[in-house]
């Protein structure tokens, strides 16, 4: 994947693709020092673009990284990276990180932040599943406590449970895993958040120990707009028996229907469908 053509923009400058390295002695490599983004691009605009350029400099202030770029100037690279390989409808990635230098140890502060743009061509995250439902894990992993690691960014140390639990996932034929926190409260996935409808109301967990996704935050408003009677909670394992309908919000997975947690099933029903398609229409308007 490393060896094609197209461009990326890094430190300030597009290169090519093929030529966008970065040397072993990266700290983030080594101790995760490093903060990104997932937006995507529809019709040739990011969805929510700038307000995804902000929440990449909040993460790297949660983990005491300063991003030498302000918002505006990640939107114009954004915009660059995307005109630059002709495209109007692409995964965008932004990733902000500490480079390699004099600090090889676990103190940084002598390494330079370095800010790369890259994108992809990303189709339906979960393939067919915005029509059969999601088939999906339950993770031995949980969210951290906020006391243990910050959050609510979006740091790359927080996606390496994500990544074991979304392996074992995968070798037990699922999609994806959803993860509880450290208090055992439904939490979310390991990419996107998750919501459930139960009696025309739906019910989605409180976002204090995860990622408040900006899809979680649209789809709130969107139900919000249509009447529907939205519920920020803990959710307790033992409520998944009595919801109805769910399903899981995120740049890549959209809002896509989940059909199964563990043993219990959920219908792909009509709010669900809904709102996916209502989600899809915007984005693209
Ligand atoms: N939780 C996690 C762990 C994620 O990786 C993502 C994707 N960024 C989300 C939630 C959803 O966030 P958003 O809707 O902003 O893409």
């Amino acid at each position: 994947y490393d060896d094609r053509d197209g461009k990326i923009w890094m430190d300030g400058k597009l290169v090519d693709w093929r030529d966008a390295q970065v040397h072993v002695l990266t700290h983030a490599l080594h101790y995760a020092s490093s903060v990104f983004e997932g937006e995507r691009c529809y019709n040739g605009k990011i969805f929510r673009g700038h307000d995804h350029s902000e929440r990449l400099l909040k993460s790297g202030r949660l983990i005491d990284m300063e991003i030498p770029y302000t918002a505006d100037e990640i939107d114009v690279a954004k915009d660059a990276m995307l005109k630059a390989n002709n495209w109007d409808n692409a995964y965008v990635r932004a990733v902000a990180f500490r480079g390699a230098g004099e600090d090889m140890g676990v103190s940084s502060s002598k390494n330079p932040v370095r800010l790369v743009v890259a994108g992809w061509e990303w189709g339906n995250y979960y393939g067919d599943a915005k029509m059969s439902g999601a088939k999906l894990d339950i993770s031995k992993w949980k969210r951290p406590s906020p006391e243990t690691i910050p959050s609510e960014a979006k740091a790359a140390g927080l996606y390496m449970i994500c990544t074991m639990s979304k392996h074992a996932a995968e070798a037990k034929g699922c999609s994806d895993a959803m993860m509880f926190d450290y208090r055992g409260y439904v939490a979310e996935a390991t990419g996107a958040n998750i919501f459930f409808v139960k009696d025309g109301e739906v019910h989605t967990p409180l976002a204090d120990c995860f990622l408040n996704g900006l899809t979680r935050q649209t789809v709130i408003a969107m139900l919000k707009d249509r009447g529907v009677t939205v519920h920020e909670r803990h959710i307790m394992p033992e409520e998944l028996e009595g919801f109805e309908q769910c399903w899981l919000t995120g740049t890549a997975a959209e809002v896509t229907p989940v059909g199964q947690i563990g043993d219990y099933n959920f219908e792909v029903g009509a709010l669900a469908r809904d709102i996916s398609q209502a989600y899809e229409t915007m984005v693209r308007s």
